[in-house]
């Protein structure tokens, strides 16, 4: 089905997922790391529809989850417990406290959950969340592993870690490092790993060792993209080595999100007006920054497609949402000529597009749509406006 029928058929605005580019992308990755133990958990924040879930558990993927919710999803689309990373940060006792019960591999992110999981859950084998000091990744939202980040136990801190480790005689099966998205250097991948391996060399009861994620992907045509082959190459040997020279059976986790679904992702708007000012000629869509919040949130660029007039004579546009605010998402921009209830499409918006919408201006979050092996499949629907109004209450105020 072309987008214009799927239009048809589901209205817009509307996500759609490319389900075959997804296990593509999974594939891809995996095949780069030649280790002997190595899982790759999905970083369902990225795109946590419950099919998307189910769709990387048939592909053997395990989950990463920043949230009890996300665990739950996890679980409901069939992982198992062992399968799930629940790495969140600054979340309280009860949140780890539920994580422990579920089963699921908890990651610690602050010396105070390392002491109370230790001394209330003293069988729990746990993973610990290390903040490398490495700046790296694309903006400063998303680089997360540098010294001023609030994620993780700095490694100058590992000294206190063992002893609270030693004394309360933690079980610490993994060790954990998310540095950051939007990683274009293999090198930074194998820095962090020099500094984990440092750390991993002295505990014996060392299971797994998780890199977090990072990977960039390619927004513009022109754009670069972490170059997975090389650092797969580069990055399989060292770990290899490192387990080898320490007589070591370690598992090599990593948890992508934006890499397995960005590209996968198209958000399928309509135009509802072309106003030409004194500035420009706008395109007015029927989405806003509610629907697709990255342009704004992070100067994301998207790519934008006239799907209804490929062929027209190409102009400048600048395109914006409906939102009663200034939400813009592609400025003079080189388009085939755009007309009334011509669609539109953005690119890559699979990772953080729909899982950051929300209900600014009371408006409906879209319909998601899964394609697979040439099947169409409605995977959540356009919220209406009972969804909107189902958890006000209206007591009787006295006025
Ligand atoms: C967000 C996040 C990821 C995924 O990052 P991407 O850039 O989407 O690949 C992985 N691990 C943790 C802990 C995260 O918070």
């Amino acid at each position: 089905m072309n987008f214009q029928q799927l239009a048809e058929k589901y209205g817009t605005p509307l996500y759609i997922y490319d389900g075959d580019q997804i296990a593509k992308n999974y594939k891809r990755f995996v095949n780069n790391f030649k280790v002997k133990k190595l899982k790759v958990h999905y970083a369902c924040k990225a795109l946590s529809n419950l099919s998307v879930l189910k769709l990387f558990k048939h592909l053997g993927a395990g989950l990463d989850c920043v949230s009890l919710n996300e665990v739950r999803l996890g679980l409901a689309a069939g992982f198992e417990p062992q399968e799930i990373i629940f790495t969140p940060n600054n979340v309280g006792e009860d949140e780890y406290e539920a994580a422990v019960k579920l089963g699921v591999l908890v990651n610690v992110d602050n010396l105070h959950m390392l002491e109370y999981l230790g001394m209330n859950f003293p069988d729990q084998p746990l993973c610990i969340r290390l903040n490398p000091h490495i700046m790296a990744g694309g903006n400063s939202k998303i680089s997360v592993g540098h010294v001023g980040s609030k994620f993780g136990i700095s490694i100058h801190q590992f000294p206190l870690v063992k002893r609270i480790i030693n004394r309360l005689k933690i079980n610490v099966e993994g060790l954990h490092i998310h540095t950051g998205s939007e990683i274009v250097d293999p090198e930074i991948y194998l820095r962090v790993a020099d500094i984990i391996f440092a750390i991993a060399e002295d505990l014996p009861t060392l299971k797994y060792i998780d890199f977090g994620s990072g990977f960039k992907v390619k927004y513009k045509k022109e754009g670069f993209e972490t170059d997975l082959e090389a650092l797969g190459k580069l990055f399989s040997e060292r770990f290899n080595s490192f387990c080898e020279e320490r007589g070591k059976d370690l598992t090599l986790r990593f948890e992508p999100g934006k890499y397995m679904v960005s590209n996968a992702g198209s958000f399928l708007v309509k135009v509802n007006v072309v106003k030409q000012t004194t500035a420009c000629t706008f395109v007015g869509i029927n989405a806003g920054f509610n629907h697709l919040i990255r342009p704004m949130f992070y100067d994301a660029y998207h790519r934008i497609k006239n799907v209804s007039n490929p062929k027209g004579n190409k102009k400048i546009y600048t395109v914006v949402g409906y939102i009663c605010e200034t939400d813009t998402f592609g400025v003079d921009r080189i388009l085939p000529e755009v007309r009334v209830n011509d669609l539109l499409i953005f690119k890559n918006a699979g990772a953080y597009c729909f899982t950051m919408a929300s209900n600014y201006n009371f408006r409906e979050r879209p319909a998601e749509v899964l394609v697979l092996n040439g099947k169409d499949y409605l995977i959540s629907k356009r919220e209406t406006f009972e969804d909107l109004t189902r958890n006000f209450v209206d007591p009787a105020l006295e006025l």
